[in-house]
């Protein structure tokens, strides 16, 4: 996604890019455009991914200088990394095990840096704050990833697979981490997997009930994370 937001930011001749300049910003510039529910699921990920630079840039002249560096993606991504030492999992996020996008999403979930209604609001954009999930509560990270009903039920059943007490807050799960899961065993980078898989495709399904209308049930998208985990770790065995 990175590399789409550089090339609209580079101006660089595409057609892609004279094809969104046209017919999507249409004269709005790219670093002002808000999203609508009428927008695709490929331009969502790309408004969100440009949430996510300013977060991490901190301001968007930051970004913008960024993605002018030929290493950009590396330069944001040892960003991520300094903002996130204060917690372990931080360390190990990073691991060839995980889905790059999982990594992403993991470490700015961590940091409650995602472009959450709350989060939102706090940046000045008037928007209704209503969880998408459950439609009977604000949506804040805390209630998006734990307290949902939809978010409990995932992490139930995550907490089963590990044997571990409900995993009911960020804390809860970087202490889990400190106290269990430090180390380059198979398993450990396995459990590790499963826990951003899990905050990846919950961030994932807000996303697609926002932006398509579409909603999984919970039984669902914890297949799909026993699934893409099992997947991951068949790669690195074979
Ligand atoms: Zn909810």
């Amino acid at each position: 996604m990175m590399s789409w937001i550089k090339k609209l930011e580079t101006n660089t001749p595409n057609v892609w890019v004279q094809w969104v300049r046209a017919y999507i910003l249409r004269g709005v510039n790219f670093w002002d455009f808000c999203l609508t529910a009428a927008h695709s699921w490929f331009w969502s990920n790309i408004i969100n991914c440009r949430d996510a630079l300013i977060q991490i840039a901190d301001t968007i002249d930051h970004a913008k200088n960024l993605l002018c560096k030929p290493d950009y993606k590396q330069q944001i991504y040892e960003l991520l990394r300094q903002k996130g030492s204060v917690l372990p999992m931080y360390k190990t996020v990073g691991d060839s095990l995980n889905y790059p996008k999982h990594k992403i999403i993991g470490l700015l979930a961590i940091q409650n840096k995602l472009p959450t209604l709350d989060n939102l609001s706090r940046r000045g954009l008037q928007l209704a704050n209503k969880c998408v999930l459950c439609e009977s509560h604000s949506e804040c990270a805390p209630h998006l990833f734990f307290e949902c009903f939809f978010s409990a039920v995932v992490w139930c059943t995550v907490a089963q697979w590990l044997a571990v007490p409900p995993l009911t807050s960020m804390n809860a799960i970087s202490m889990w981490y400190k106290g269990h899961n430090r180390g380059k065993s198979l398993v450990k980078r396995q459990r590790r997997c499963l826990l951003l898989c899990s905050i990846y495709q919950i961030w994932n399904e807000r996303n697609r009930s926002v932006f398509k209308g579409v909603k999984t049930p919970p039984a669902s998208l914890i297949w799909k994370i026993q699934y893409l985990v099992t997947l991951r770790l068949s790669h690195i065995v074979e």
